[in-house]
This record gives C-alpha cells, sequence and structure tokens, in this order.
C-alpha cells in the first residue's frame, strides 16, 4: 500500500522540496551549448539558471512540459535531479533583516571608518543599505562600489560583501594594504540590493529572481536605460524570468542604483551575481566592446579567479538593460559582474558550512585587484571650468576614449601603462593639450583653468 507512494515521491518531478515554492514541478536540465538552443530557449523564455563552460552545457529550470518540447526538437538533453540545486536555501543565509542588522553592527564597531546610510527604499518600502568604509568617512575620496543581489535567488552574493565590509574593517588597524586602499579611496558596499525579491525567496518561492512588481516582479537586472530592449536580450512578457518592465528605469529599485551612483561616480564597480564562475563586462549586446583597460582589467580578474572572463553576448547571449552597460556607458565607471560559484556547488543555493567560507574568500582577489588597480596607472585631477572633455589619443592617434570631467570637475580615468596625447577641451576649444607617460602609479595634473 505504501509502495506507489514511495515510487511517486522518488520519480523525477515529485522533489521533495518544500511547500513554500510556488514552482514546485521545475527540474534543472543540463543541455549542450549552440547558438540554436540558446536561440530557442530565448525565444521561448526558458529560465536559463546558468552556464558550465567547462562542459559546454547550459543549465536550465524547466517544467515537465518545457522539457518535452525541448526534446521534440531533438535538443540534447541531460537531467540532472540534483538535491544541491533545489533545495530549500540554508537558514544561515541572509534576509534583509539579516543584512540591516549586520550593517548597524559595524557601523556601531567601527563609528570612525564607517556611514550607514539608507539610499533609498523598494517597491514594498524596505530600505536599501549602502556603507561606506574609508580612513575619514566625512571627506570625499574617489569611490569604488561593490553591490550584491540584483537577483533574490543569488543568496551567496550578499556573502561576498559582508566579507569585503568585515575583511577592510577587521584589519584596517594592522594591515598597511588595507590602510593604503582606505587613506585613498572610498569603499561603498550595498550587501543586498533586491530586498524585497529575497523576502519572497524566503517566504513564497526559493526559486524567485525578480523584484516583486505585481506579483510578477521586474528582472531589475534588465530594466536599466541606455540599452534598454535594444537587442533582444530580454522580455516583454510579463512572466518571463528577464522581463524588462514597462518602461526604461521603471523600478524604483533601478533609480535608487542610478541616483546613488550618479551622486558618489565610483571608479570601478563589481555586480555580484550566481552563478558560471564569470567575470562579465561591457557591453551585453553583439558586437558592443568597452575600451582596451576594461578588457585588460576584466581578463586579469578572470586569470586570478579561474573564471572565464568575456562579454555577455560572448559567453552567454544577448543581455540588454543591465546595470554594467548604463554605469560605463553614461556614468564612465569601469564595471564588472562576477558568477559566483557553479551548478556543482549547488547553483543558487549551495551548502552554506561547504561552501560560504570556500566561496567568500576565493574571491578575495577579485575586489582587491580593483581596489589594487586605484594605485595604477591613470591621470586623476580636476577642473574649474564646466562640460570638461579629455580626448585621450594613443601616441599612433587611435581614440582611447573621450571622458566627460565629472559634475564636480573631478575625473580619474584609468589607462593601461603607456603614452597619451590628451586634448582638454569644452565643445567649441581646445584648453590644453599634453602628452604623458603612464608608468605604474597615477599621474596627478594640475591645471589653471
Ligand atoms: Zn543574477
Amino acid at each position: 500500500m505504501f509502495l506507489p507512494l514511495i515510487l511517486l515521491l522518488a520519480s523525477p518531478f515529485a522533489f521533495s522540496h518544500s511547500g513554500t515554492d510556488e514552482n514546485p514541478n521545475r527540474t534543472l536540465i543540463r543541455i549542450s551549448d549552440s547558438p540554436e538552443v540558446k536561440k530557442y530557449l530565448r525565444s521561448h523564455e526558458y529560465d536559463v539558471a546558468g552556464i558550465d563552460w567547462r562542459k559546454g552545457e547550459l543549465e536550465v529550470l524547466a517544467t515537465p512540459e518545457e522539457i518535452a518540447k525541448l526534446k521534440e526538437q531533438n535538443f540534447n538533453v541531460v537531467y540532472e535531479l540534483s538535491q544541491t540545486l533545489l533545495r530549500n536555501p540554508d537558514p544561515e543565509y541572509l534576509n534583509p533583516t539579516k543584512v540591516e542588522e549586520a550593517l548597524k553592527r559595524f557601523q556601531a564597531t567601527y563609528p570612525d571608518l564607517t556611514q550607514l546610510q539608507s539610499i533609498g527604499k523598494s517597491l514594498e518600502g524596505r530600505d536599501i543599505w549602502a556603507i561606506k568604509i574609508s580612513s575619514n568617512p566625512l571627506v570625499s575620496k574617489p569611490a569604488v562600489l561593490f553591490n550584491s543581489m540584483h537577483h533574490a535567488r543569488e543568496i551567496m552574493t550578499p556573502e561576498v560583501g559582508i566579507d569585503i565590509i568585515d575583511y577592510l574593517l577587521t584589519r584596517y588597524a594592522s594591515d598597511s594594504q588595507v590602510q593604503t586602499w582606505l587613506n585613498s579611496t572610498e569603499v561603498w558596499v550595498i550587501p543586498m540590493f533586491n530586498v524585497d525579491g529575497n523576502n519572497r525567496m524566503w517566504m513564497k518561492d526559493s526559486m524567485w529572481r525578480k523584484n516583486t512588481r505585481n506579483g510578477h516582479g521586474v528582472d531589475l537586472n534588465r530594466n536599466y536605460p541606455g540599452t534598454w530592449n535594444t537587442c533582444n536580450g530580454s522580455s516583454g512578457m510579463t512572466f518571463s524570468q528577464t522581463y524588462r518592465g514597462p518602461s526604461a528605469g521603471s523600478e524604483p529599485e533601478t533609480q535608487v542604483m542610478m541616483n546613488f551612483v550618479k551622486n558618489i561616480r565610483p571608479v570601478f564597480n563589481i555586480s555580484y551575481h550566481s552563478f558560471s564562475e564569470l567575470v562579465l563586462y561591457p557591453y551585453g549586446c553583439k558586437p558592443g566592446k568597452a575600451q582596451q583597460v576594461v578588457e585588460s582589467i576584466g581578463k586579469e580578474m578572470g586569470r586570478l579567479l579561474n573564471y572565464k572572463a568575456g562579454t555577455p553576448w560572448e559567453l552567454l547571449y544577448n543581455a540588454d538593460g543591465g546595470d554594467i552597460d548604463w554605469m560605463f556607458q553614461e556614468m564612465q565607471v569601469i564595471p564588472f559582474v562576477i558568477e559566483l560559484n557553479s551548478s556543482s556547488q549547488g547553483g543558487f543555493h549551495p551548502d552554506y558550512k561547504e561552501w560560504r567560507d570556500v566561496t567568500v574568500e576565493k574571491n578575495r582577489v577579485g575586489w582587491q585587484l580593483l581596489l589594487k588597480r586605484m594605485q595604477g596607472p591613470a591621470i586623476v585631477g580636476s577642473v574649474k571650468t564646466k562640460n570638461v572633455v579629455v580626448e585621450v589619443r594613443a601616441t599612433s592617434g587611435d581614440l582611447v576614449t573621450e571622458y566627460r570631467v565629472n559634475p564636480d570637475g573631478s575625473y580619474f580615468i584609468i589607462l593601461d601603462e603607456g603614452q597619451y596625447n590628451l586634448k582638454f577641451k569644452t565643445s567649441n576649444s581646445v584648453i590644453e593639450q599634453k602628452s604623458v607617460n603612464l608608468a605604474q602609479g597615477n599621474l596627478t595634473l594640475k591645471h589653471l583653468f
């Protein structure tokens, strides 16, 4: 009498997965990667969870109906009934309340090194918190931003944010390298950006990704202006995992991030995601490429982490409306996405005891590379004239970048080592020309205009 019940529980679609999941019958499948498969998955709104670039396979969360359709297409579908991938998240991972408590504890313990700020409210009215870490938080310095969790189910990402804060604060008194970083740079960390989505992930649906707009949600990382809805790299269907929202920047969370980045003008950013062990940089749409130095720093980061580095369209698929495209194009930030973990480590929900410390420790070389690079080749300075553009050319004459100075007149232009010809200009005149030879460190320029 009990036998049929046991067989039912052991069948592929009956997960002994908690009743909190609104989509309990989804299965993780692996499918051989090809342009045709990607195109099919995109146009049929599949939930592509990750990529295994070592094996050349895509990892997809799919219902039995969706799997049947893939088989009809004769795609090579491999089941992976992993208990770790669709298990419930370990309770040790953070929710919005625990993040807020942790940040308040850091602030209370290190009041001279931190400034804690609610940078705005989510759709449901939750605070989105950012913490500034600096040797003197009252003084303005060139900024670096680390943000986690655009996507609610990517629960390892706030752990990295918290580890960055913990590492810098607990070592400042004794570690001369940390002192160098915090004396010259203000480090901003947003450990949990999509607070509503994460709350829903804990309460209702362990595979929830988007914010909570109208119950269906919007993919916050397809909602930014600039490249919004430009290359079939998002969806107009509300049920889709990559629903871009009704208009560019429609979501309050997106606006909070945009206003914050406009205010602090970071030189670098990392947006932490999971999973797939990747370092991504602009642009999300084929064949968009950023300038050489973005790629060279991204490749170096990939080498240090043993993650694969490239643009989203090179490594995954077209993605439009992403935060790093907007940051790069509009705010001249050098931004990266890091995709933590792999499916063999538990995908979105790795075992906490086994993977939490390993992952955050492994990832230190990534964010530390950027803090070190703040001391590397760059031209730095400040002008009083409004709307100055710095034209940077290689000695060959090739244009490297046209950098618009910040609204306060400051500029911090990261470049590879080498010789450059600079032109400081406004829309109607060239104010100053200079040749510079950039070696290992920053070059600070003085101006009379
Ligand atoms: Zn993500």
